[in-house]
């Protein structure tokens, strides 16, 4: 039988029987079922749909509703969608991710790209949390094996704001528990990552911090796991710069701190390591450091900017313990 109105998504089912239902409120039984009625929420011009099945902890995330929309809006109409194709769905617990290639064109010009989408389960709603793009068709970005996301805390969760226990062995849970927070870290774009952001109250940090080789010239730099870090030493000489959490997405404020540190630290082979950063290192390691001390970026800006951002956290803790987008 020939279907009379096909579904945007590719699904070869009537619009009716395939996304439709998600369009007019239903619930996504999973990220993949999640991503192709979003992905035909776009084709179709639904900006309401694609606001409600947004994470609030994405960076495009905004309570500017009207102009999120518009912008939502503006992309559809732009380009002119062909075909989806899914690459990749991999199911874990509340997290997933889908693969997937957009064959699309804009004024008869090639537009393909391809992401590789995070969705996170927020009660019983599957919702898109960020994604990470490349350019064209490229398979190449599905990753081999497992997922290895963790689920991360947000402002307001009470393990931010515990002093973290101090570890007594190595053990390979403690190995796996780190690449975990690797790829979680990388997934959002982080340049370091807490134990007690992926729910883990214990003395455990990373940092992915790029380093400043010369003045005009940044490396990125390598993934350093520091176990029971000290401060042993901080220089007088301090800068400021903003900054920013994974723990409160979106946003970014100047924080002042020492230029030079000093640290003893247990690496994961448990050596015990004694290191002195500067500059984005020495920034990263204090950031982290804070966390497992149960503080946030956020207790270190100046009164003023505080009461500045109040509105904002509130806002923030309330849309994400919520458990809903909107
Ligand atoms: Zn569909
Ligand atoms: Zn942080």
């Amino acid at each position: 039988m020939a279907i009379v109105n096909p579904c945007p998504c590719g699904s070869n089912k009537e619009y009716a029987l395939c996304c439709k239902p998600f369009h007019q409120g239903a619930p996504a039984e999973n990220a993949l079922l999640l991503m192709r009625s979003r992905y035909s929420a776009y084709v179709l011009n639904l900006p309401d749909y694609i606001v409600k099945t947004t994470h609030p902890a994405n960076p495009q995330y905004s309570d500017h509703l009207f102009s999120w929309k518009r912008s939502i809006s503006k992309f559809s109409k732009k380009f002119s969608f062909h075909s989806l194709e899914i690459l990749d769905f991999k199911e874990k617990n509340a997290l997933a991710t889908v693969t997937f290639t957009v064959h699309m064109s804009q004024g008869g010009r090639d537009a393909t790209f391809t992401e590789k989408s995070y969705f996170e389960k927020m009660g019983s709603l599957w919702l898109y949390r960020s994604g990470q793009l490349e350019e064209g068709y490229a398979p190449n970005f599905v990753t081999a094996g497992l997922l290895r996301l963790l689920p991360l805390a947000y402002y307001g969760d009470s393990v931010l704001r515990k002093k973290a226990e101090p570890l007594t062995e190595i053990t390979k849970e403690l190995k796996d528990l780190v690449e975990e927070m690797i790829e979680t870290m990388e997934a959002c774009d982080g340049m370091g990552l807490a134990a007690p952001q992926v729910h883990h109250s214990i003395r455990l940090f990373i940092i992915c911090a790029p380093i400043e080789i010369a003045p005009d010239q940044i490396e990125l730099g390598e993934i350093k796991v520091f176990i029971n870090p000290k401060i042993l030493s901080s220089s007088e000489e301090t800068w400021e710069t903003p900054e920013g959490c994974l723990s409160i997405p979106s946003l970014r404020c100047n924080v002042k701190r020492p230029k030079e540190i000093t640290v003893e630290y247990l690496s994961l082979d448990g050596s015990l390591r004694k290191e002195r950063f500067t500059g984005w290192e020495a920034r990263a390691i204090l950031h982290e450091y804070d966390h497992i001390e149960g503080i946030l970026f956020i207790d270190r800006i100046d009164p003023q900017e505080q009461t500045k951002f109040q509105p904002f956290l509130q806002n923030l803790e309330k849309r994400i313990h919520d458990g809903r987008a909107l």
